[in-house]
């Protein structure tokens, strides 16, 4: 028997409605790519989405069509987050830290058919301009004196949409349809793309804006520190319409005293940001007493790569900020498991609470996550016994957009994220390693990311990496890369000394090697492939006869 309730799609057209009509008046601030200070709010926002999904029509965009983006978190970006899916075509969001050629795959990839750009990417955008064979248009993110003369025949998205007007209704469709598109910026291979649908991206902002979720709601004013070429900015644009949420875009403007300034004059509440962000924020800050005062931040949401626990104590004692540490992915919209303190915990030492908010968090509803040994056993839920993580749920990547292997799921619908995990009693999952990073000691495994965070608990060092590499007698053992605080002294012996109060003795680095930077990748993780490679005919001290 079928239930007696309207069949009403979950279409990202509804959040937007709903906000326009719910929260006219509510405030979205932006930098602008000039650096001055924009205002709009919800009510403006709606009228000036549809204003450009008509535009997108009489510009041929059809349904399904991808339209691409290689742009920074402006209001304008936000009006795209919402026309484009709204009138059945698919958002693709470039990020423009790849290589040029990695930008002109997924382009091409995508079959992108028009290019919207900040016109700071005009000069990005040009010695491509021959190769991208599928975009029709491309139309600059800016007013029609202000068009970039190195991208021939480009359009200006404020004429564009001076040219319609708002007497528009979103089209009904199912929500199953494709609505954005965003590809990994994976270490290896070509990037692959995830195409996100109407459901999915609903069902994922209803968990960012639940209490026991990450809270969002109208009390607040978010600081969005993460790119929208991001995951979606991890959803937040989405959720923030859906409770109404102030937000605040920084534009390129991610520097540590930009957000600080601009969250201090918005009052933000809360920010999501990757760990590197805030550990520049946090030096800024400590450096900047005065500045701290101003703010009003009440928790972070971080994720992207493991949160330092030295950051979240810094956080919490010098900010008065909780820390909210979250672990997804691409393929997982991105929110997979949500680090929140249970009530239990509230009587807990602070430093205990630390290392509950130092782990990746628990499964959020829509989200089931286990570990697997190499032989597909589900291991126990024991904290200590690590193996691949698995996850499925309605907003976990079932195929990758126009890829050859369509199989990526088990038979019983999992996907294995490529991490290596443990998962406590009390449902806190704790990433220990990306599967091809791990480091196998005589059989046994060492956690990069723990010997990595504890290293860069000292207050001389500023990163740290650790690879593992060949050894003679245990198969591998761990390197320790390390860049110094400026201006601050250790040497190895020291650092070693440190991390033995810390860490099991069999886990100690063989060697130390400081270094002036790390390799990142375009979402500013580790590139340890590219340090391993660095170090390929390091010879241990341990090893040299
Ligand atoms: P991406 O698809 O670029 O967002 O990368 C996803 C990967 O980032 C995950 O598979 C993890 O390896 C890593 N990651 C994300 N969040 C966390 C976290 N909180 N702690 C540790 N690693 C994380």
């Amino acid at each position: 028997m079928q239930g007696l309730m309207q069949n009403k799609q979950l279409l990202i057209s509804t959040l937007i409605e709903h906000a326009g009509l719910n929260h006219p008046e509510v405030q979205i601030v932006s930098r602008t790519c000039e650096g001055t200070i924009h205002r709009t709010n919800y009510a403006t926002l709606r009228k000036r989405a549809k204003q450009l999904a008509k535009a997108l029509l009489a510009l041929g965009i059809e349904s399904g069509d991808r339209v691409g983006t290689l742009a920074w978190n402006t209001y304008r970006h936000q009006e795209l987050y919402f026309a484009v899916p709204g009138m059945g075509a698919v958002l693709h969001t470039i990020n423009p830290r790849l290589f040029a050629d990695q930008i002109e795959y997924i382009i091409q990839h995508a079959e992108d058919t028009v290019l919207f750009f900040d016109i700071t990417f005009s000069t990005l955008l040009e010695p491509l301009l021959p190769k991208l064979k599928h975009v029709r248009a491309f139309i600059a993110l800016c007013d029609i004196d202000q068009l970039p003369q190195n991208i021939p025949n480009c359009l200006s998205y404020e004429q564009l949409l001076r040219e319609q007007n708002d007497e528009f209704e979103w089209p009904e469709f199912a929500e199953t349809q494709a609505a954005s598109l965003c590809y990994t910026s994976g270490t290896t291979g070509n990037p692959k793309g995830v195409l996100y649908s109407h459901r999915s991206t609903l069902l994922h902002a209803f968990t960012v804006c639940t209490v026991d979720g990450l809270q969002l709601s109208r009390k607040d004013c978010v600081l969005l520190a993460v790119p929208m070429f991001h995951v979606n900015a991890w959803g937040f644009p989405y959720a923030a319409a859906m409770c109404g949420a102030k937000v605040c875009f920084p534009a390129a403007q991610i520097d540590a005293a930009s957000l600080c300034e601009l969250a201090a004059q918005e009052q933000c509440t809360m920010s999501i940001g990757v760990p590197t962000v805030w550990l520049s924020v946090m030096d800024y800050l400590e450096h900047h007493p005065e500045k701290t005062k101003q703010l009003n931040i009440n928790r972070i949401v971080m994720g992207g790569s493991a949160t330092p626990r030295a950051l979240i104590d810094r956080i919490q004692n010098n900010l008065n900020a909780t820390t909210i540490q979250a672990w997804g992915m691409t393929e997982t919209s991105p929110m997979g498991t949500i680090g929140n303190l249970l009530p239990e915990h509230m009587a807990l030492e602070q430093s205990e609470r630390f290392d509950i908010q130092s782990k990746q968090g628990r499964a959020i509803y829509g989200v089931e996550i286990r570990v697997i040994d190499d032989h597909g056993q589900v291991l126990a839920r024991d904290g200590v016994s690590a193996g691949h993580l698995q996850v499925r749920g309605p907003w976990i990547v079932s195929a990758y957009f126009k890829a050859d292997e369509q199989n990526i799921l088990d038979a019983h619908g999992w996907f294995s994220t490529g991490d290596i995990a443990c998962i406590s009693a009390e449902g806190y999952l704790q990433i220990t390693d990306r599967s091809k990073d791990v480091i196998k000691s005589g059989g046994e495994w060492i956690s990069s990311i723990d010997l990595e965070n504890t290293a860069v608990a000292h207050p001389a060092i500023q990163e740290a990496a650790v690879i593992g590499l060949n050894h003679s007698k245990w198969q591998e053992r761990p390197l320790l890369v390390a860049i110094k605080r400026p201006d601050m002294q250790i040497d190895e012996q020291e650092l070693i000394h440190f991390l033995s109060k810390r860490v099991a003795k069999w886990w100690l680095p063989d060697d130390v090697v400081f270094v002036q930077s790390l390799p990142h990748t375009a979402t500013g993780k580790l590139q340890k492939n590219v340090l391993r490679e660095q170090f390929k005919d390091f010879v241990f001290s341990s090893d040299r006869s």
